[in-house]
């Protein structure tokens, strides 16, 4: 049981085995239990040990701790939203609908020419990342965005709408060193409902 104050591991709203063929049971449930969970653990461990440094008065080298609070509080939050953006073949919409559609239509051209930019940004990230779908209130803009680690190149105030987890430890199971076979596997479970969602709320935001 987490205190207040804590972060903590969401539960899926599908079984670990809802999302096969194109992700297997033993993969996901690896991925959520033992990788999503070491980021709560880690960044719950580092929150302790501020709160007990500065119960005591203690010295603590602020550098470090602050970089990796910065990697797995990222890698929490990163997980959480991916979760969100997959969903068993069986509910899913095959196509994006309404302002997800339009706005994809808007900004991309077509689903097609996202779908092969956005598929890019993950395929060649560099080591460990992600390929995330941005909404910049600003410039009322979709922009897609390729996050290294968890945490470079993360544009400040950018609402994340969907990512795609590119690090080996979501697909090498099941497609081994095959990235581009697991990104090809993605599209075929993507919670478009939950990306339209998230996009009217932050647009209603701006
Ligand atoms: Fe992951």
């Amino acid at each position: 049981m987490e205190q207040k104050g804590f972060y903590k591991l969401p539960e899926l709203k599908f079984e670990y085995g809802a999302l096969e063929p194109h992700i297997s049971l033993d993969q996901l449930k690896i991925h959520h239990q033992k990788h999503h969970q070491a980021y709560v653990d880690n960044a719950n461990n580092l929150l302790r040990k501020l709160d007990e440094a500065r119960l005591a008065d203690q010295k603590i080298d602020i550098k470090a701790i602050a970089k990796e609070l910065s990697f797995n509080v990222a890698g929490h939050v990163l997980h959480k939203i991916f979760w969100e953006s997959l969903t068993p073949a069986i509910n899913r919409q095959d196509e994006p609908m309404g302002t997800l559609k339009a706005e994809i239509e808007r900004n991309f051209g077509s689903l097609d020419r996202f779908k092969r930019e956005f598929s890019q940004a993950a395929v060649s990230t560099e080591g460990s990342g992600w390929a995330a779908l941005t909404y910049c209130r600003t410039t009322k803009r979709l922009m897609i965005v390729q996050i290294e680690k968890h945490n470079v190149n993360v544009i400040p105030k950018f609402p994340i709408l969907m990512v795609l987890d590119v690090w080996e430890h979501a697909y090498y199971m099941d497609y081994e060193n095959e990235r581009a076979k697991f990104i090809d596997a993605f599209w075929k479970i993507v919670n478009w409902v939950e990306v339209n969602r998230k996009l009217e709320y932050f647009m209603s935001k701006a």
